[in-house]
């Protein structure tokens, strides 16, 4: 059997990714959402095995020592990391697999699995990333202003550093996951 691809999107806060994500799944339903583990405590309604894989800090410590994870990060006092067994199965079974996770964890994983395709999605502009973190609300302007600035860092590692095979600019939603659909099944097709 032809295994299955791996796609992984980036993009700075702001550029929509998730809700073109969800769509993609909508799109192309054999595509499979790549479950991560965490030492985050489980939020009202989240399933172990479904939403993470909860873990505590010593078994997820355990896990990086045995090299149990193809990339992994501390993100707020917590660790995140994405399972290689989880991409292993998945793919070895044929479906194809998307996972979100940002430049510096797309590094990381091309060393395990440097056939991934990367994805990253921009916003049209600075100005229109502004204006839709500011349409977020809860920020107040040093928060604001820190956001941006991580987004631009964000964005100049991944265009210098960064594997990303494909930007799609999100200036049109609907525009934007027709290309993004076209893109992943040029790969799906093969
Ligand atoms: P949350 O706790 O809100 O579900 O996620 C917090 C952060 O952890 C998000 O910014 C998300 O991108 C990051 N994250 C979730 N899963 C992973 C993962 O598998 N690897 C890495 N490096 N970060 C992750």
């Amino acid at each position: 059997m032809k295994s299955g691809k791996i796609f992984v999107f980036s993009a700075p806060s702001g550029a929509g990714k998730t809700t073109l994500m969800n769509r993609l799944k909508q799109q192309i339903p054999q595509l499979v959402y790549s479950i991560s583990a965490t030492t985050r405590k489980p939020r009202a309604g989240e399933i172990n095995g479904t939403h993470y894989f909860f873990f505590s800090e010593s078994e997820f410590k355990e896990k990086i020592n045995s090299d149990d994870f193809a990339e992994w990060a501390e993100v707020h006092g917590n660790y995140y990391g994405t399972p290689r067994s989880f991409i292993d199965s998945t793919i070895n079974s044929g479906a194809h697999i998307m996972m979100d996770i940002d430049v510096q964890g797309k590094m990381q994983l091309d060393k395990a699995y440097p056939e991934a395709v990367g994805i990253l999605i921009l916003p049209p502009s600075i100005e229109e990333l502004e204006k839709r973190l500011r349409k977020r609300g809860s920020e107040d302007e040093a928060t604001l202003a820190l956001r941006l600035k991580n987004a631009l860092t964000e964005i100049n590692t991944a265009k210098s550093a960064g594997k990303y095979e494909h930007v799609i600019i999100n200036d049109d939603f609907n525009r934007a996951a027709r290309e993004i659909e076209t893109v992943l099944r040029s790969y799906i097709d093969r």
